[in-house]
């Protein structure tokens, strides 16, 4: 059996974008409109040899924070029972959130390794926005830009140590 990688976090911090990019071909739908990515799409990934199955935790695009939120604690307990590693992943242009401290206290508890993962940081002027992000209590954040590919490698290297 294959380990399970589970990405999780806020609609539009670019879950399916990243989960498109690992995964080599476009098997989620990545849509700026609501309402369109499925739920738990799975696709058979490798980095250096390494075999595992990246799932995209995704939903139904929810309307309401209330919605937001309890979408979110499914999300996450979906992954802490099911994932070997978990990514959170937060939106490093929006900054941490409410919701994403929410998620975090979930899986912090947890034995899953969680890796934490800033995504849309394009440029070097952008870096400084990840430091926030140690207050989730979540270790070192990890800067990528799932859009152009930046920092990929650096953070699959980081998932395989955690198998
Ligand atoms: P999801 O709701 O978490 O699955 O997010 P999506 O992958 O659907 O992406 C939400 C929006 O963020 C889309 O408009 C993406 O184009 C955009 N996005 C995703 N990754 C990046 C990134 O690395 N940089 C920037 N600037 N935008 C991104
Ligand atoms: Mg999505």
């Amino acid at each position: 059996q294959k380990p399970v990688v589970a990405v999780v976090g806020r609609p539009n911090v670019g879950k399916s974008t990243l989960f498109n990019k690992i995964a080599g071909s476009r098997i989620s739908i990545v849509e700026d409109t609501p309402g369109v990515t499925r739920d738990r799409i799975f696709a058979d990934c490798e980095w250096l040899g390494h075999k595992f199955s990246l799932i995209d935790t995704g939903g139904i695009e929810p309307f309401s924070k209330d919605i937001i939120l309890s979408q979110m604690r499914r999300q996450a307990q979906l992954a802490i029972d099911t994932a070997d590693v978990i990514l959170l992943l937060v939106d490093g242009r929006v900054g941490m959130t409410p919701a994403d401290l929410e998620v975090s206290n979930m899986i912090r508890k947890t034995k899953t390794p969680v890796l934490l993962v800033v995504n849309k940081i394009e440029t070097k002027s952008l870096e400084k926005d990840i430091f926030e992000f140690y207050n989730l209590g979540l270790g070192d954040p990890i800067a990528i830009s799932a859009e152009q590919a930046l920092g990929l490698g650096d953070l699959l290297d980081e998932v395989i140590k955690s198998f």
